[in-house]
C-alpha cells in the first residue's frame, strides 16, 4: 500500500474513533466500493502503439444522491493506490461540505510533456470509452468526472464528445468543468482557487498585507493568486516546476502582469517575468533563500502536487513566521509536516475543506443544467463562498466539540460521522 493511501486510511480510522463510530462501520467506510483498472492502447502520431495504465476509483456512494464526483488527472506517477486515496478524500470532502455526492477519482499514468496535444486528446477519448459502461445511464449518471492535474475544460469537452458519440445525442452532463460553450458554468474554473483564498480569509480575518508563498500556478494556483492579490495580499514567491522553478521577489510579484506573461510565454514565463521585472528566478529553494535574507511569510498556498510539504519544509516555514496554510492541492502535506504546523500554532486549512470550492462549483454546474439557469461568475463564486463559510463554521465548532485544534482531524471526524449516519439510515 502506498504511503498516501495508508495515510488517508489511518485518518479515517482516527476520525472514526473520535466520532465514536463502530470499528466495523469505519472499516466499511475506509475501503473503496470498486476500482476499475484499464490498459489504454494509444496509436501515436508516428504510427507506433503505446500502452498506458489508467484507473477510476468509486470510493463511496452512500451519500451519492446526485452521483459520485472526482476529477481525473494525467501524470507520470498516477497509480492505483494514489487514485483510491484521492477518491477517499473526495468522499470526506463532499460529506464535509454537505453536498449530496459520493467520492470518486481517476487518472491516466502518462507524462503529458512526452505526448503531442492530439495524442493527449486521443488518450482522453480512450479513457472515456473505457469508463463509459461504468458511468451510469444517461439522465441518471452515477459517476461524473471533472478536471484535475494536467486536465482542463478542453479535455472535459473531449471526454463529453466521446461519451456523446458512443451514446448518441449530446451527453454534456457526463462531466463538469466543461467550457461554457458546452454547458460549462461561468466561475467553475476559478471556484477552486477562489475557495482556497475565501477560507484563508475566514481563518486570518483579512488577507490584506499578508506575505504569501505559493506552490503551483496551474488552474487552482492562478485563481488563488488572482483572488489573494485582489484581497491585498503580497506574493513573495511562487514555485512551479512547469514554469521554470522558483520566482522570488522581496518587493512582491505583480500577479496580473504574471498571469498575462504565463498566457503568452508558457514554460518560460518565470524567466521572462524575472528579466523584465528584476525578480529572481531559477531552480533554487525559496525557503532557504528567504531564511538567508531574513524574510518572512504569513500564508502558504500549496496548489501543485501531492506530498510536496515535508517535515523539513514545514520547519523552515515555521522559522519564517508562517501563520496560515490553505491546501489547494490534494494531500500536499505529509503527516510529519502536519504535526510540525499543529505544534507551532500554524492554522492549516485541510484540502478536504480548502479546495472544496471546486466540487461545490461542479455541483452548481450540475444544478444549473437541471434548472436551465445561467448564473454569472460572480454569482457562482458568492454561492461557493456561502457553502464554504457554512462548512468552516461547522469545522471550527467541531474542533471545540471534539477537543482538538486540528481542523483536519475535526473535519475528518465530522465527515465520518455524517457518512456513518447515512449508512445507518440506509440500514447498513
Ligand atoms: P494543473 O495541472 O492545472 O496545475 C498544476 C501546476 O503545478 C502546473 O503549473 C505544474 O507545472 C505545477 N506543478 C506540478 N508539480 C509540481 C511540483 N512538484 N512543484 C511545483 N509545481 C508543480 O492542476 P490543478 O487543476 O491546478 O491541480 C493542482 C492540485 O489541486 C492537484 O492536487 C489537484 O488534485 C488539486 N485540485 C484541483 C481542483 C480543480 O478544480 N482543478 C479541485 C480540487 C483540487
Amino acid at each position: 500500500m502506498s504511503n498516501e493511501l495508508a495515510v488517508i486510511e489511518a485518518r479515517i480510522r482516527d476520525a472514526g474513533k473520535l466520532a465514536n463510530v463502530s470499528d466495523d462501520l469505519v472499516e466499511l467506510i475506509t475501503k473503496p466500493i470498486r476500482v476499475l483498472e484499464m490498459s489504454l492502447i494509444l496509436k501515436r502520431d508516428d504510427g507506433q502503439r503505446s500502452l498506458f495504465s489508467a484507473w477510476r476509483a468509486h470510493h463511496s456512494d452512500v451519500l451519492a444522491v446526485d452521483g459520485m464526483k472526482g476529477g481525473f488527472r494525467i501524470a507520470p506517477d498516477v497509480n492505483r493506490d494514489e487514485t483510491v486515496a484521492l477518491a477517499a478524500g473526495m468522499t470526506i470532502k463532499t460529506a464535509l461540505v454537505g453536498l449530496p455526492l459520493g467520492g470518486a477519482k481517476g487518472g491516466i499514468c502518462a507524462d503529458p510533456k512526452l505526448l503531442s496535444e492530439s495524442e493527449i486528446d486521443r488518450l482522453v477519448r480512450l479513457y472515456a470509452r473505457g469508463l463509459n459502461p461504468h458511468l451510469g445511464e444517461t439522465g441518471n449518471l452515477t459517476d461524473i468526472p471533472a478536471p484535475d492535474l494536467n486536465t482542463n475544460p478542453h479535455h472535459m469537452a473531449i471526454f463529453a464528445d466521446e461519451i456523446s458519440r458512443l451514446r448518441g445525442g449530446l451527453v454534456a452532463g457526463c462531466v463538469t468543468g466543461k467550457p461554457t460553450e458546452l454547458g460549462g458554468l461561468p466561475g467553475r474554473l476559478s471556484s477552486t482557487g477562489f475557495g482556497v483564498c475565501a477560507l484563508a480569509e475566514l481563518a486570518a480575518g483579512s488577507l490584506d498585507g499578508l506575505l504569501v508563498a505559493q506552490e503551483g500556478f496551474g488552474n487552482v494556483g492562478r485563481f488563488a493568486a488572482r483572488t489573494a492579490h485582489e484581497s491585498g495580499a503580497r506574493y513573495v514567491t511562487i514555485y512551479d516546476t512547469g514554469l521554470g522553478g522558483c520566482l522570488y521577489s522581496k518587493a512582491g510579484i505583480d500577479i496580473p502582469a504574471l498571469l498575462e506573461i504565463v498566457d503568452e510565454h508558457g514554460p518560460r514565463a518565470f524567466e521572462f517575468y524575472a528579466s523584465q521585472r528584476g525578480a529572481e528566478f531559477g531552480d533554487f529553494s525559496w525557503r532557504d533563500e528567504l531564511l538567508k535574507a531574513g524574510g518572512a511569510i504569513d500564508l502558504f498556498l500549496p496548489c501543485a502536487a501531492s506530498q510536496t510539504v515535508t517535515h523539513g519544509a514545514a520547519e523552515k516555514m515555521v522559522a519564517l513566521g508562517l501563520k496560515y496554510v490553505s491546501e489547494g492541492a490534494n494531500n500536499p502535506t505529509t503527516p510529519e509536516a502536519d504535526r510540525e504546523f499543529l505544534e507551532n500554532g500554524v492554522v492549516l486549512i485541510p484540502d478536504v475543506l480548502a479546495n472544496a470550492g471546486g466540487v461545490a462549483g461542479s455541483y452548481m454546474e450540475m444544478s444549473k443544467a437541471a434548472s436551465m439557469s445561467i448564473p454569472t461568475e460572480h454569482e457562482t463564486l458568492e454561492a461557493v463562498r456561502g457553502i464554504l463559510t457554512t462548512a468552516w463554521e461547522h469545522v471550527t465548532s467541531a474542533c471545540d466539540a471534539y477537543g482538538t485544534k486540528s481542523l483536519r482531524l475535526a473535519g475528518d471526524a465530522l465527515a465520518i460521522s455524517k457518512i456513518a449516519a447515512a449508512h445507518k439510515v440506509r440500514g447498513w
